[in-house]
């Protein structure tokens, strides 16, 4: 793996992808997704410049951040179980991954206690498949209310992961309704969110073009993720 290489490309197809829609270079952010990576490949990442750093599982971010350069930002981009809500908050900058009022009001109770604010955003499991987690879009307009008027929370913007497809293409509309929903979520708190996080390694390309704002990539900058060894 050559991550300076890899780097560089996705680079130049994020601003290929800005140009393309009219958008300007700096209105994406690429986040790496260093989930079954080590520290060193962190650092090494970190030397190239990047900044944003993405993580799925509190147990894993706990044992590695602390092994990471400081000066790094780190986002929650995975589920969050509610008992883990106090740990991710010593962690995480941001959550992406709010997908219930449930774990939401957690979050506020628990940065409430720490008496700190939270950048959050709505996870949406926009065709609402059973494997996902996620708000589905009807809910999310139903408890959005509730969820911003929670104090401790700022609602950022929203997040999705769309169903596994071999052509990255059938993936458009999704961000298209993702952006669509975010467009709602906006008339109806009658405030601008300004983040819309979407977009992996085979289809940051397209989710620029539909409005990315971070789009989340692990393998096509580091390779495949290292398999777990198991105990034989
Ligand atoms: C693993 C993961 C990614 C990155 O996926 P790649 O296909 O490796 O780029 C992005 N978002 C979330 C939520 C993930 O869990």
């Amino acid at each position: 793996m050559d991550l300076a290489e890899n780097l560089n490309l996705i680079q130049q197809r994020m601003e290929a992808a800005c140009d393309r829609a009219g958008r300007p270079r700096d209105s994406v952010t690429l986040m790496a997704v260093t989930k079954g990576q080590p520290p060193q490949v962190v650092e090494q990442a970190a030397r190239l410049g990047l900044a944003l750093f993405g993580e799925n599982k509190v147990q894993e971010a706990k044992a590695k951040i602390p092994r990471c350069p400081s000066r790094l930002h780190w986002q929650m981009i995975g589920h969050l179980q509610t008992n883990k809500c106090r740990e991710a908050l010593g962690l995480f900058e941001m959550i992406q991954s709010v997908d219930s009022l449930h774990l939401a009001e957690e979050l506020n109770n628990r940065a409430e206690q720490a008496a700190r604010m939270t950048p959050i955003l709505l996870e949406v499991n926009i065709v609402g498949e059973a494997s996902k987690f996620g708000y589905l879009p009807e809910r999310l307009l139903e408890e959005l209310e509730q969820l911003n008027a929670l104090p401790r929370l700022e609602i950022h913007g929203l997040m999705t992961i769309p169903p596994w497809t071999p052509r990255p293409e059938k993936s458009r509309p999704v961000f298209q309704q993702l952006r669509q929903l975010k467009e709602r979520c906006e008339r109806l708190l009658g405030a601008p969110l300004p983040q819309l996080s979407m977009g992996m390694s085979d289809d940051f390309e397209i989710a620029i073009e539909e409005g990315a704002t971070i789009v989340r990539v692990g393998t096509a900058l580091f390779g495949a993720r290292p398999k777990a060894v198991k105990p034989a």
